[in-house]
């Protein structure tokens, strides 16, 4: 949206233009914190409210239809601006960042960055490469550290549709996938409630690559056919231990370390074996990775000796043992490729 040098901000701004751009170019004066927004679509509308208005705004393209209305504006010493909401509509991009490391973000997602104007990120994912990814952009850190929401979800998202009104390339950049445990849906619903164009870019999920990382594959042919991701940032229920414990397969939980004593104890309770290998990986794929091994029924007592904290991957099940058993090279190595 370019030409709007004057400061709109409480003014009472008559909008004149054809429907189709119409809605585009009313976003951006309202974004632009105008206090009264007149609007109308043909010039014997508009000459009527010309005489209210602070400043009237046309769109590239229709002066002619509005000629005579600019030369009435002019003459009477109201500024007239002019809007092309054509060239620079604004939208929101949804990036999953991957777990952390540069390397593990997608080519589409850097593409994406590069062409940012505003990103938002918190404290997963690449966000400390955003100067090397996204140099122009404005960064706006909305991090959460679990239980002290800086910015809640609603301003977040409130933010967002600001930005993004103001004819911005809005990049929500995430741990992971925006899809998984992300909030990812709730911002392409409110998006798509406000009319603003969105989209979204996968990312490699920390449920997948974090326990990779440590060598820890969630599947293995021979030793388990499924696995089962959970959310550990609520106790889970009495019904979700009891079915979880006789699932069979890998449960990954991600946001658990808060629950840990409570998931731990409640799959034994509902008769998963104390001896189940387990394992938490703390910020994978990052330098200051690190993983914990025990059993189900050391794992509490274990990641609180450890002093494990957020973020962390935790696993449950036969897999978790697996990297144990590669001889002392094979693991070298892993940890080099992590
Ligand atoms: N959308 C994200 C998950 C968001 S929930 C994804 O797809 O990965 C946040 C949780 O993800 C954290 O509490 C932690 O359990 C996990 N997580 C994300 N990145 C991680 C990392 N690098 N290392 C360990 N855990 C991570």
């Amino acid at each position: 949206m370019i030409g709007a040098k004057v400061d709109l901000a409480g003014c009472t701004v008559l909008l004149a233009a054809a429907p189709g751009s119409a809605t585009r170019a009313a976003r951006y004066l309202q974004a632009q914190c105008v206090d009264t927004l007149l609007q109308a679509s043909t010039p014997l509308g508009a000459l009527a409210l010309l005489g209210q208005s602070d400043v009237l705004a046309l769109c590239t393209g229709q002066s002619l239809k509005f000629s005579a209305l600019r030369r009435q504006a002019l003459a009477q010493g109201t500024p007239v601006i002019e809007l092309d909401p054509g060239t620079a509509e604004g939208r929101i991009t949804l990036v999953g960042g991957g777990p952390g490391a540069l390397e593990l973000l997608t080519l589409r997602a850097a593409a994406v960055l590069a062409s940012a104007d505003v990103v938002f990120c918190d404290r997963l994912g690449p966000g400390e490469f955003l100067d090397q990814l996204a140099p122009q952009a404005r960064i706006i850190d909305v991090g959460k550290q679990p239980g002290h929401h800086k910015v809640t979800q609603e301003r977040i998202e409130e933010l967002m549709l600001r930005e993004a009104s103001r004819g911005n390339h809005v990049v929500r950049l995430k741990g992971g996938d925006p899809y998984v445990f992300g909030r990812g849906f709730e911002e392409v619903e409110s998006a798509t409630a406000a009319g603003i164009p969105v989209s979204v870019v996968p990312g490699l999920s920390s449920c997948i690559t974090v326990p990779a990382a440590a060598g820890i594959p969630v599947t293995a042919r021979g030793v388990t056919r499924a696995f089962t991701v959970i959310s550990g940032h609520d106790p889970l229920e009495e019904q979700q231990l009891a079915q979880l414990a006789v699932l069979g397969g890998t449960i990954v939980v991600l946001m658990g370390m808060g629950t840990l004593e409570h998931t731990a104890a409640g799959l034994r309770r509902r008769g998963l074996p104390a001896d189940t290998p387990c394992a938490v990986v703390e910020s994978g794929t990052t330098g200051t990775q690190r993983t914990t091994h025990a059993t189900l029924s050391t794992l509490a007592a274990a990641a609180r000796a450890a002093g494990c904290a957020n973020p962390a991957v935790i696993v449950i099940g036969q897999v978790a043992a697996l990297p144990l058993g590669l001889d002392a090279a094979q693991q070298m190595s892993l940890e080099a490729t992590a």
